[in-house]
């Protein structure tokens, strides 16, 4: 595969982009570094190269992408907010129907606010929380990620409960002090962690379906756990469904698990590819928020019209009857044929998939935590990666992220993609 004018492309980006992404996830320095590939067309299940490569995509832009490239409902209902003006500053009808859409599905959120990230979303559900509590501390679960604000950049210590280190130069100690991190599902560790801090804990943070360190499910009994401790420590409980809200089902992870948190932050899915967040939980704590309350959160673009639209369009279209059931039958065919070529040809891989979301991890470990996800070899995937980009399969460049089926992906793309595996998997037997 000829790949010359990406990598042209790579070498202007360098000199005016800082190093030539606008996201780190996008460069290929966790898979051996060289020149991304730079696209140029999206449309259903395929990408388009500025070479004119063609291939199949499982990256989804991170997730967003669930009803594949250019959707053709997206699309009309994005071109016709453009004609009637992209931005406003005013309240729209839009806005109160998308709303009332998100609670339907989410009932949960009681009351909502739009932003225009999952950052967004998560830190304000953190400052809403701590104005409501009057508690500064938060838990969260180590390999998590929660976007980039400063609080939620903090990576554990050693041991199993420990107060936060920062995790990005130019994060304060004096914020990292405020979290606590402790492993994904082990209740042992939380209420350890509450033992000790938990009547200065405003709020527990946690994705409750992991996305981040793979597709991780939450042992029975961990959400349950995590709500009842923290609930009688004075807690919040917030579910950042970022990826999770309409990825496995119509509705967030919380309807999939059946536990109720107080506050949920959205992202990714429910703006059908145009940016967004949103916020929400109980009235009772949503009410904190200005102008009702003390909890200051505001944006120039929060509820823009074109978001709006392109997210009620993609919702609609994530109604049809049979869909997610859709979703699940493809990623098992998928999740089959990579196990059983890997058994062909002795690469050591652990899969863990939910419906249309998978993750192959390079060791033999079963993976219920990011301590066991961080085992995955890097360099097995890193080779992995290329060598499938190679045949046309578009993956993150990353051995912790997720492949995500979207609904425009056939039977065939699978076969074809299973083909590539098996190819893959024979070349990094030899
Ligand atoms: N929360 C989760 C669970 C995420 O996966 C992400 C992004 N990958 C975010 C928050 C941040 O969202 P954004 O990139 O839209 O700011």
């Amino acid at each position: 595969m000829n790949h010359t004018n990406s990598e042209t492309l790579y070498t202007e980006a360098l000199e005016h982009i800082v190093g030539g992404v606008n996201s780190p996830s996008r460069s290929f320095k966790a898979v051996g570094g060289g020149s991304p590939v730079f696209m140029e067309r999206g449309q259903g299940a395929y990408f388009w190269d500025v070479d004119g490569n063609r291939y199949i995509d499982y990256l989804a832009a991170y997730g967003p992408i669930i009803t594949g490239h250019a959707h053709p409902h997206i699309t009309k209902a994005i071109t016709k907010a453009a004609e009637n003006g992209v931005l406003y500053g005013t309240p729209t009808n839009l806005e109160i129907q998308f709303a009332k859409m998100l609670k339907e599905a989410i009932p949960s959120m009681e009351k909502i606010r739009f932003v225009n990230s999952g950052t967004e979303a998560v830190m304000t559900t953190i400052r809403v929380a701590r104005a409501y509590t009057g508690r500064d501390k938060i838990i969260k679960f180590a390999g998590c990620y929660h976007g980039h604000s400063d609080l939620v950049l903090v990576a554990a210590g050693s041991g199993p409960a420990t107060l936060g280190t920062p995790d990005s130069a130019g994060v304060p100690q004096s914020i990292a002090k405020e979290v606590i991190t402790v492993p994904f599902n082990c209740l042992d560790s939380f209420k350890e962690a509450l033992d000790k801090w938990g009547h200065e804990i405003a709020a527990v943070l946690v994705e409750p379906i992991v996305g981040n360190f793979g597709i991780v499910e939450p042992k029975e009994g961990f959400l349950e756990g995590v709500n009842q401790l923290a609930h009688e420590a004075g807690a919040l409980v917030i579910y950042d469904e970022v990826i999770t809200a309409f990825r496995f089902m119509y509705g967030g992870a919380q309807n999939l698990v059946n536990v109720e948190p107080d506050m949920t932050a959205l992202g990714k899915i429910i703006g059908g590819g145009l940016p967004i967040g949103a916020y929400g939980g109980k009235k009772e704590i949503m009410e904190k928020v200005a102008p009702l309350g003390p909890a200051y959160q505001a944006g120039t673009m929060a509820g823009n019209p074109a978001s709006i639209s392109a997210g009620i369009a993609c919702l609609e279209v994530l109604q049809e009857e049979g869909l997610y059931d859709r979703l699940d039958q493809l990623g098992e065919v998928l999740e089959k044929g990579i196990l059983e070529h890997a058994k062909t040809y002795n690469i050591p891989i652990t899969l863990n998939r939910l419906k249309g979301a998978l993750t192959v991890y390079f060791t033999k470990e079963k993976i219920t935590n990011y301590e066991q996800a961080e085992k995955s070899d890097g360099e097995m995937f890193g080779k992995f990666f290329k060598l499938m980009l190679e045949q046309g399969i578009n993956l993150a460049p990353s051995k912790y992220e997720a492949w995500f089926l979207t609904i425009a992906h056939t039977e065939q793309d699978i076969n074809d993609t299973l083909i590539a595996v098996k190819h893959t998997f024979s070349k990094m037997a030899k």
